[in-house]
């Protein structure tokens, strides 16, 4: 059974750099921050926030060391705190559900639809007095329903942190992820669809006061570096990281087509034989992950690992039924906990050739021709 990379006929995710123009590049990019000596919120670090904050269509970004950073300081910015519930989707990393937990707010599990992102009316169910935030997670790298939850967001004066962590880019009706509640959290970890060579994280914000509260939280709650406002941690971006990012950004409407054209060839192939993931009407999906659904999902997996296509299931378990949360009020999974058992994930970066795509649903379809025969 392969287990290493090399091993693999597709593997799932081949984060070397191989090719060599690109490794010059990043090669280059560090030099330059070796030479000039800040390396922690360098230049490169603003440079960044600027232009990330220019994407997303945000007055301001402020960089942080990992996007589990981002959504817990993030949420610390807001005011969330002991006492205080956050609303959340069932399924994603959890890194979601712990960046509320350690902010001392009791993470609370909705549901989720077909779309596989978090169910705006279990949310609204789901809502109490404590309530103080909802945390939407645009999973797999499409963006949830904004336009119902902000609605209910206004009605009970609830903030809304989008975890956008799988959907830099992603958009809605030309509107584009992290751009929708109070603020908008990013991963930058090298798997992501904008990935550093290490860990990086970004919260983007309109609002000045969460601006400055945030230059103060990532820095062990200090301004001008010596005068502590609140008791934080040390969450800095560092300038190596903002360096390679700020090459990678260069580039990135090019991976996001890229992405786009690869979920489409496998749509092409696999219609009809499993659930294609499916675009929401005037929404441009990132596909950070390209998840297909079938009853026969653990067979089909076996399947394919013995071909040498190396999938994942993301996630396996809900985050509410994970032991760390089972303690956690939830809504009654109608939906997650059975899609739960019928999503795998199927090799997609940018990496893959055609052939690759090809390959991986010729053997999608093996299995299916053979398991008809039995
Ligand atoms: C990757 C990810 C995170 C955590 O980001 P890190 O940078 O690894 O800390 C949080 N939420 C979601 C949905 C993610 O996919």
């Amino acid at each position: 059974m392969p287990s290493e990379v090399m091993e693999w006929k597709v593997p799932f995710l081949d984060l070397r750099i191989t090719d060599k123009a690109a490794r010059q590049e990043i090669l280059s990019a560090v030099e330059n921050v070796l030479c000039h000596g800040q390396l922690v919120l360098g230049k490169e670090v603003h440079e960044l926030e600027v232009k990330i904050a220019i994407f997303c269509g945000r007055k301001y970004a402020v960089g942080v060391n990992s996007g589990t950073d981002a959504l817990y300081l993030g949420l610390k910015s807001l005011g969330v705190g002991p006492g205080s519930e956050v609303i959340t989707t069932s399924l994603s990393w959890v890194a979601t559900a712990n960046a509320i937990a350690m902010t001392g707010a009791t993470p609370v599990f909705a549901d989720i639809g077909e779309d596989l992102n978090i169910d705006p009316e279990c949310v609204r169910r789901l809502i109490t007095s404590r309530t103080k935030a909802v945390m939407p997670v645009h999973y797999t790298g499409k963006v949830c329903q904004m336009e119902a939850l902000s609605e209910i967001a206004a009605e009970y004066d609830l903030a809304v942190v989008e975890d956008a962590s799988q959907a830099f880019g992603a958009r809605y009706h030309d509107q584009i992820a992290g751009s929708f509640g109070s603020i908008g959290c990013f991963s930058m970890n090298p798997m992501k669809v904008l990935g550093a060579c290490g860990e990086a994280g970004m919260i983007v914000m309109d609002r000045e006061d969460i601006y400055d509260r945030l230059l103060a939280l990532r820095y062990n709650g200090t301004v001008n570096k010596e005068v502590c406002i609140e008791p934080s941690l040390n969450g800095r971006l560092d300038t190596i990281q903002a360096a390679i990012l700020l090459k990678r950004l260069s580039k990135i409407d090019w991976v996001i087509e890229r992405r786009r054209e690869l979920a489409s060839w496998y749509d092409e192939q696999l219609t009809g034989l499993v659930e294609t993931p499916r675009e929401t009407q005037g929404g441009i999906d990132v596909f950070y992950t390209y998840i297909i659904r079938t009853r026969q999902r653990d067979a089909l997996m076996a399947f394919l690992r013995n071909k040498g296509v190396e999938t994942k299931i993301r996630h396996p378990s809900l985050m509410s039924e994970q032991p760390a949360y089972l303690h956690c009020p939830r809504a009654e999974m109608l939906n997650a906990s059975g899609l739960v058992k019928e999503i795998l994930s199927l090799p997609i970066h940018e990496k893959l050739a055609r052939t690759d795509v090809c390959y991986v649903t010729e053997c999608v379809q093996e299995f299916f021709q053979e398991t008809k025969e039995v």
